[in-house]
């Protein structure tokens, strides 16, 4: 409904040492990670060397519940949030995936998004392979279970299974008697180690170690596997990440800048930077690139409000709430008619009148993709009595579609692509519109120790 790139996915694995219930630390685990996606979700325990799984379409208390929970019991879980951006929005395309073979079962949960997934389906497909969904996360697991028959073991498996794919993926891959955590060598998305008591557990983003007891140990590097088993966790010698130094890794890396900007959690640290300092310092930057005479600064409920915190630091403008938004309008929303488009930002966010009414109001959003909510939001500061609304992004213009994992939608409905920040305001109705730029938002996220892509604003994709 809202005029938003979409979220990815989230995965989640734990090892127990102890005496945990995996599942439903797993739960807990992916319960942080829900805004990462919410169409489907699912859980595999695996007990013994038997994987037992549960997995629907829907959010995670729609999906769970305590008897579901009770009987997925084993010593070690991995979990999955999904939004479908490879694959359509079906039951079969939820994960993780499940899977007999030679040796044992396998269970496989990816965030990301491969760019040859149609060459490499093809490929398989040529040479008799079966395929039950249509996500390219099923496309990993053929290739790891095919090179598992060729190598001695699931490490080297890996290696040459990611010699051949290319593009955006974080996996965890449950194998009869361990969890291994996989990062592409560009990092495009985040994974993190994490421990609880003897146990250790990996996740998307540092939040949901946090929401299940454990405390952050590292990220997983770009291109590194990490083994999680009954001896702990360690770190595959022969990773790409190991012939990798510091220097190399900021220079080289791509972490999707976007995870900082809007997508993770503020909560969470992405590869030894805060995504909350970041959000702040992004919205101190804009007010030093487009600074604005006003008498209140808001932000768009819920990831522009970060940013606006920021630019009403650097400005001295009082910072307040100027738009309030329902939290209980979920993905079963029936959408109003044509006619009524109005209404369906109204419902999802309302201005405060008691606030915006008789002033200058700067207001800060993340990104602009389509433009059309952020033309309903001006209307209705506007309807509620604000003077002026000055637009602040602490994005550049979205400009290039995305190919990593989020989806974006073709380049002729990106406003940024064709129209100048002129041009976009008149569209808007706002007195004055200003993008963060390039530069900035690529510094915001102090201490990182990845590089970024920022491919859909410049075009400039690190791989094709
Ligand atoms: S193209 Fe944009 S959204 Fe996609 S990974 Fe790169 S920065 Fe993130």
């Amino acid at each position: 409904m809202m005029d938003k790139l979409k979220d990815e996915c989230g995965v989640f694995g734990m090892f127990n040492r102890d005496d945990h219930d995996v599942a439903r630390n797993c739960y807990y685990g992916l319960y942080a990670l829900q805004h990462r996606g919410q169409e489907s979700v699912g859980i595999a325990v695996n007990d013994e060397g038997t994987i037992l799984y549960h997995k629907d379409m829907g959010l995670l208390p729609e999906v769970f519940n305590d008897v579901i929970l009770n009987h997925l019991k084993g010593k070690m879980a991995i979990g999955h949030v999904r939004y479908s951006t490879t694959g359509s929005s079906i039951r079969e395309n939820a994960q993780p995936i499940v899977v007999k073979y030679k040796k044992g079962q396998l269970a496989l949960g990816h965030n990301g998004n491969l760019v040859n997934a149609k060459e490499l389906r093809e490929e398989l497909e040529e040479q008799g392979t079966i395929f039950q969904c249509t996500n390219d996360s099923e496309i990993i697991l053929n290739l790891i279970v095919r090179n598992r028959m060729l190598c001695g073991n699931f490490e080297e498996a890996i290696v040459k299974t990611m010699e051949k794919i290319k593009g955006a993926y974080s996996l965890v891959l449950m194998t009869p008697r361990r969890i291994l955590a996989v990062r592409d060598r560009l990092g495009f998305r985040p994974l993190c180690i994490g421990r609880l008591g003897n146990s250790y557990v990996v996740s998307s983003e540092s939040c949901a170690l946090d929401a299940c007891g454990a405390t952050f140990v590292r990220d997983v590097e770009p291109g590194e596997i990490v083994i999680l088993d009954g001896d702990g966790f360690k770190s595959f010698e022969g990773s790409f990440s190991h012939r990798v130094t510091p220097e190399e890794k900021l220079k080289n890396t791509k972490l999707c800048v976007f995870e900082h900007i809007y997508f993770s959690r503020p909560d969470s640290f992405l590869d030894g930077a805060s995504v909350y300092r970041a959000r702040i310092e992004a919205g101190k930057m804009l007010f030093k690139e487009h600074p604005a005479e006003a008498d209140l600064v808001i932000g768009v409920p819920d990831s522009g409000l970060t940013a606006a915190l920021g630019y009403a630091q650097a400005s001295k403008i009082p910072y307040g709430q100027g738009l309030i938004k329902n939290r209980y309008v979920g993905r079963t929303f029936i959408k109003p008619e044509q006619g009524q488009r109005e209404l369906s930002v109204k419902i999802k966010l309302n201005a405060l009148k008691s606030e915006v009414e008789g002033k200058r109001v700067v207001l800060v959003d993340d990104s602009i993709v389509r433009g059309t909510t952020s033309k309903r939001l001006v209307t209705i500061l506007k309807e509620a009595g604000a003077l002026e609304v000055h637009m602040r992004i602490s994005s550049p213009p979205v400009s290039y579609p995305c190919f990593y994992g989020i989806d974006t939608p073709n380049r002729e409905h990106l406003i940024g692509a064709w129209k100048t920040p002129a041009e976009i305001a008149n569209i808007l109705g706002c007195e004055s519109l200003g993008f963060l730029s390039i530069e900035s938002i690529s510094n915001a996220p102090k201490g990182s120790s990845c590089g970024f892509c920022n491919a859909c604003f410049t075009g400039n994709y690190p791989i094709l």
